[in-house]
């Protein structure tokens, strides 16, 4: 059975997308530490990130690179954090999570609560970034 992750990607569970590629794709988390926070996921199905093949987990990560860079340029913070549980999901996923400070990242503080529309504003800005980020390099 296909992980909930997986039917993101294949858009029968709705989700509030970043960014994708043949072999990526990025997506905020419903339940934020931050605003901002996002999941940066392989679409090959894999439970644990340290079991992708070499290659691809770098390139996940150079991914994650871009995506991290655009979510610095929308929301206040000084840095992006990155967190890797995979504890309540299993499909290998990349936290990154917008810092201002150590708290940022504790993941049993109480998640915020945005409204939908709050979501969609955050994402519409991220993914505007991302898309300028991408032409700059081209
Ligand atoms: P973990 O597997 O421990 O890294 O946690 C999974 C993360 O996925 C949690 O932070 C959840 O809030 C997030 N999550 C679970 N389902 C969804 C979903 N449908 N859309 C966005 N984020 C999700």
């Amino acid at each position: 059975m296909s992980t909930i992750f997986t039917k993101i990607v294949q858009g029968e569970i709705p989700s509030y997308k970043l960014a994708e590629d043949d072999r990526f794709y990025a997506f905020l988390d419903i339940n934020p530490l931050a605003k901002g926070h996002a999941l940066v996921i392989p679409k090959q199905e894999t439970d644990y990130l340290f079991d992708l093949p070499p290659a691809l987990l770098g390139d996940l990560f150079q991914f994650a690179q871009r995506v991290a860079e655009a979510i610095r340029r929308s929301v206040p913070c000084k840095r992006i954090g990155v967190v890797v549980l995979g504890l309540e999901v299993p499909h290998a996923h990349i936290h990154l999570v917008p810092l201002n400070g150590e708290s940022d990242v504790d993941f049993r503080k109480p998640k915020l609560k945005l409204l939908p529309e709050e979501m969609t504003a955050l994402a519409g800005k991220i993914s505007s970034a991302y898309q300028l980020n991408v032409k700059r390099e081209a």
